[in-house]
């Protein structure tokens, strides 16, 4: 499975998913035009896309997707209530998406998981192929436990990361908008979503992309720091921004975990009893020096590899030398 966020914030929303089978798009919150340009600059044509799933009816989510279907002939999975903000040209190419459930769509499997949001029968995706699990999260103002479980376990994550609160309510916005974006079912501000985040970043996470910024009410800077506290010391996650913009990066799943190399047991010492040491300090069994010997229980395995090396050198002298031989 392949994702590639061709567009993520309030000026419009779309993610193409790809596997070897098929090609849904996420929302479609562009004007169709536009659409297909962002997807030809990752070389997909539009025919090449088998699905749109919406994920609620805001316009910066569903803008383009009656044109782009009608143009292309192409299958709009959505809600009940979703479906009805499209019109009623497209009945003939909807299918539905039912709120809370699971249903196949182009070969991958598809969860939606209700959000709080203020459009009715707002979700979140959970898609899965092959073995990967990705999550697509945007557009709500709280959470809770049900979602947090629903999401866990993702290989990639695309998540709100809205404003930052107090740059939101320092703004210039009206303060009913600001109300609006900083409730229960408006949008999620870093600090909720680093919470969020925490709560579902699993052991095979390796990606995630923050979304859905508010140009004027967040940084990407204040996203990345917020994420990457809530991820601790995972160096193994890449963070990205998803851009307003262009086609951010793309990421494919799963990601296999790098091979472990095989573990050296630790180096035990050589002497099982006490060391007898010779005229030249070294010890007649195990050939450590004095130094060696004293320094052995202070060094790590690197440095215990080290003196056994310098160890073997002296027996490869010592067998070396003639009367060793015994000649
Ligand atoms: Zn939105
Ligand atoms: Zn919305």
């Amino acid at each position: 499975m392949r994702v590639t966020p061709l567009a993520s914030g309030s000026q419009g929303n779309a993610t193409l998913v790809e596997t070897a089978a098929a090609r849904v798009l996420i929302d479609a919150g562009l004007g169709a035009d536009d659409l297909e340009e962002r997807l030809a600059a990752v070389g997909v044509a539009p025919r090449g896309i088998d699905a749109i799933l919406l994920t609620h009816r805001h316009r910066d989510h569903r803008h383009g997707a009656r044109d782009f279907a009608l143009r292309h002939r192409t299958p709009v999975w959505a809600s009940r209530r979703t479906a009805r903000s499209l019109g009623t040209e497209l009945h003939r190419r909807l299918r539905e998406l039912p709120v809370g459930a699971v249903v196949v769509v182009a070969g991958l499997a598809v969860r939606t998981l209700p959000l709080s949001h203020d459009a009715p029968e707002t979700v979140a995706l959970v898609l899965e192929h092959g073995g990967a699990r990705y999550g697509h999260v945007t557009d709500l103002g709280s959470f809770d436990a049900a979602l947090a479980t629903g999401l866990a376990g993702c290989d990639a994550l695309l998540l709100e990361f809205n404003h930052d609160l107090a740059q939101l309510w320092a703004g210039d916005d009206p303060l009913q908008l600001k109300r609006r974006i900083a409730g229960n079912e408006g949008h999620l501000s870093n600090a909720d979503a680093a919470a969020l985040l925490a709560a579902i970043a699993g052991p095979r996470l390796r990606m995630v992309w923050l979304a859905h910024l508010s140009a004027r009410n967040n940084t990407a800077e204040l996203a990345l720091a917020a994420a990457r506290s809530a991820l601790g010391d995972r160096a193994d996650v890449r963070v990205e921004i998803a851009q307003q913009d262009r086609p951010s990066v793309s990421c494919e799943l799963p990601i296999e975990l790098p091979v472990e190399l095989p573990v050296e047991p630790p180096p035990r010492s050589p002497c099982i009893g006490v060391c007898v040491l010779d005229p030249q300090e070294v010890c007649l069994g195990c050939l450590r020096s004095r130094d060696e010997i004293a320094r052995w229980p202070r060094v790590d395995d690197a440095g215990r590899r080290a003196i056994l090396r310098s160890a073997a050198r002296r027996l490869a002298e010592r067998v070396g030398e003639p009367g060793a031989r015994g000649g």
